[in-house]
Order: C-alpha cells, then sequence, then structure tokens
C-alpha cells in the first residue's frame, strides 16, 4: 500500500491509486533508484547539483533580477540525470529528504550571501522544502543554525512550501510557519491552485507570497477560466498584502497579460531556464 501511495503521489498531486501491473513492472526501476539515491545522499550529496531560475520583477523598469529559486538536480554516475519530480517524492518517502535538503538549504544560502556581498543586497533566494522537513521537531532550529552559519539575512531568504501537502495537519503548519516568520523569513505557497488547494489557506495560513502554478499560464489567452482565476488570486493577494509570483511563463502574449493583470514576480524560460550558479553569476552579478 505505501508503495502504491508513493507512485500516486509521484504521478500527481496526493491522488489515490490503487496498486496495478504497472507499479509491479516499474518496482525494479525503483529499487535501482533507491539504492542510488540513498548511495548519492551518504557520499556528502556530490552528485546533486542547485540550479538557480531567476526571478524577474516584471514592476520595475527593465524587469530586473530580484533573486532565484533554487532547484535540485542530480547527475546519477549510474542512472544519468533524473528529474527532482522523479526523486523527489522517493527521497520523502525513504527520509532521504532530511539529508538532501540540508545539503539545498546550506548550499543556496551560502550562494545568496555571496550575491548580497557582491553588490545585489537586495537578491533573494527561494528554497522548496518538502512538508516532511517542515514536520521535522528541529525545523525551525535548522534554518536557524543555516542562517548563523552561512551569514545570510533572514530577510533574504523565502521558504516555499507546496500546499497540496500543507493542509494535512493545519495547525501545526500554522505554528511552524509562524516560527519561520518570525526569524525574519519568508513563506511561500507554493503550486497555487492545484491539488488540495483551498483559498482559505492563503487566508489561515502565515504566508508571504503565492506562488501561482504553471498550468495557469499555459492556458492564458486559450481559456477564460485560468485567466480570471490569475486576476482574481492577483486582486486578493493584494486586498490582503501578500505578493504573488506567476511560474512557467514562456510567452510573449502570457508576459503582457500579465503585465496588464499588474502581476510583480515571475518565472519562466521567456526570461531564463534554471542555470548553473556560475551561469547565473556570469549573467546577473
Ligand atoms: P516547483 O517548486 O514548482 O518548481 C518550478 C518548476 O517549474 C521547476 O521544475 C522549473 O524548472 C519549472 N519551470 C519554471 N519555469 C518554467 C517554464 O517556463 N516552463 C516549464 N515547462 N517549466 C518551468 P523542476 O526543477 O523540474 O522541479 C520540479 C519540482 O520538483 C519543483 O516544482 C519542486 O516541487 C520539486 N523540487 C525541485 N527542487 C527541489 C528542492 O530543492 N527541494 C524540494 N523539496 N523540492 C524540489
Ligand atoms: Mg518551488
Ligand atoms: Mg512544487
Ligand atoms: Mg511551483
Amino acid at each position: 500500500a505505501d508503495i502504491a501511495l508513493y507512485e500516486a503521489k509521484k504521478s500527481g498531486k496526493n491522488r489515490v491509486e490503487y496498486y496495478d501491473d504497472h507499479v509491479e513492472s516499474t518496482s525494479f526501476k525503483r529499487l535501482e533508484l533507491e539504492k542510488n539515491m540513498h548511495d548519492a545522499a551518504l557520499d556528502s550529496c556530490k552528485e546533486f547539483e542547485v540550479y538557480y531560475q531567476p526571478v524577474v520583477d516584471i514592476s520595475k523598469p527593465g524587469d530586473p533580477c530580484s533573486g532565484a529559486e533554487a532547484l535540485i538536480r542530480w547527475n546519477s554516475q549510474k542512472m544519468g540525470f533524473v528529474s527532482p519530480s522523479e526523486f523527489i517524492p522517493l527521497a520523502e518517502y525513504l527520509g532521504l529528504i532530511n539529508p538532501i535538503g540540508d545539503f539545498i538549504l546550506e548550499e543556496a544560502c551560502k550562494r545568496c550571501k555571496y550575491w548580497n556581498d557582491m553588490g545585489h543586497p537586495e537578491y533573494r533566494i527561494n528554497v522548496n522544502l518538502s512538508v516532511v522537513q517542515l514536520l521535522q521537531n528541529d525545523m525551525v532550529d535548522r534554518i536557524r543554525r543555516v542562517l548563523k552559519e552561512t551569514k545570510l539575512k533572514p530577510t533574504n531568504l523565502t521558504l516555499e512550501v507546496t500546499e497540496s501537502l500543507a493542509i494535512n495537519d493545519m495547525a501545526r503548519m500554522k505554528r511552524v510557519l509562524a516560527q519561520i516568520k518570525q526569524l525574519g523569513v519568508w513563506v511561500a505557497l507554493d503550486d497555487f491552485g492545484t491539488g488540495y488547494s483551498s483559498l482559505n489557506h492563503i487566508r489561515e495560513l502565515p504566508i508571504d507570497v503565492i506562488k501561482i502554478d504553471r498550468c495557469f499560464v499555459v492556458d492564458i489567452g486559450k481559456d477564460d477560466y485560468s485567466e480570471v482565476f490569475v486576476k482574481m488570486v492577483s486582486e486578493l493577494a493584494d486586498t490582503i498584502g501578500v505578493r504573488m509570483c506567476v511560474e512557467g511563463v514562456e510567452k510573449d502574449e502570457q508576459l503582457d497579460k500579465l503585465r496588464q493583470m499588474k502581476v510583480q514576480y515571475i518565472q519562466g524560460f521567456y526570461f531564463n531556464r534554471p542555470m548553473r550558479a556560475i551561469d547565473f553569476e556570469e549573467k546577473y552579478l
């Protein structure tokens, strides 16, 4: 049943599926993935590399970069490139997300501190946190420790939490997020509009940023629902003083529409793909 649940999680947003032949036929590959990931995590995460996708502020002249989202990449010696949407759910399931997540957080904070020192004190770093990480008893201490060790200012860090998982234990989630906010760190609600999302989360959870999922952008210009949805969330965000970021912008027409809606932050291939730290630094430092 656990395996079926893992497969269901991987295939979408926490959908319930039943164990079937498909799971059987992929179990060998999963075992291989499992072993290799275990080895990679224990080997100081050497096979992992943090990539950075710039976040652009389109409310300012010239659409300046305002920072970046850290996105993990795994180049396995045995299996080649493995996508995070493939291995992150497995890492969560195996408990390996904690060591891997610590590595990402440390690496990303270190990098951002360097950017801040190199003439961009305004750049923020966004780091994705799995709900499994978030619910560790000492997560807030860990964040505090990483900030201290890397000397990154808390006000330059945003932690992204995926909404579909955030609702399992609402009271606890609220408490942890509030503690994180108290450090001065921002909290972003990732993939908004998908999974188990509810407009109530915007109101109940202590969040600073809403990130609208890419799937709404794909349909902008094609379907009224997506456009109205983005506009509505944008107005709601404005009203309650929460910032908004739209992910997955690839085309001119999409960007134009989002400008008209007065969206502030954009992430997407239109501006940039996730890139290695050295490439980000060549372009934006
Ligand atoms: P996410 O946090 O919502 O990240 C955004 C994803 O959208 C990234 O995929 C990014 O490369 C992709 N993206 C950005 N702009 C565009 C665009 O214009 N077009 C298209 N087609 N895609 C775009 P990526 O890097 O493959 O990551 C997938 C998911 O894996 C992430 O979704 C996040 O949930 C998870 N993930 C990635 N890195 C980490 C990490 O360091 N820690 C944790 N816990 N999860 C991570
Ligand atoms: Mg994210
Ligand atoms: Mg996500
Ligand atoms: Mg997202």
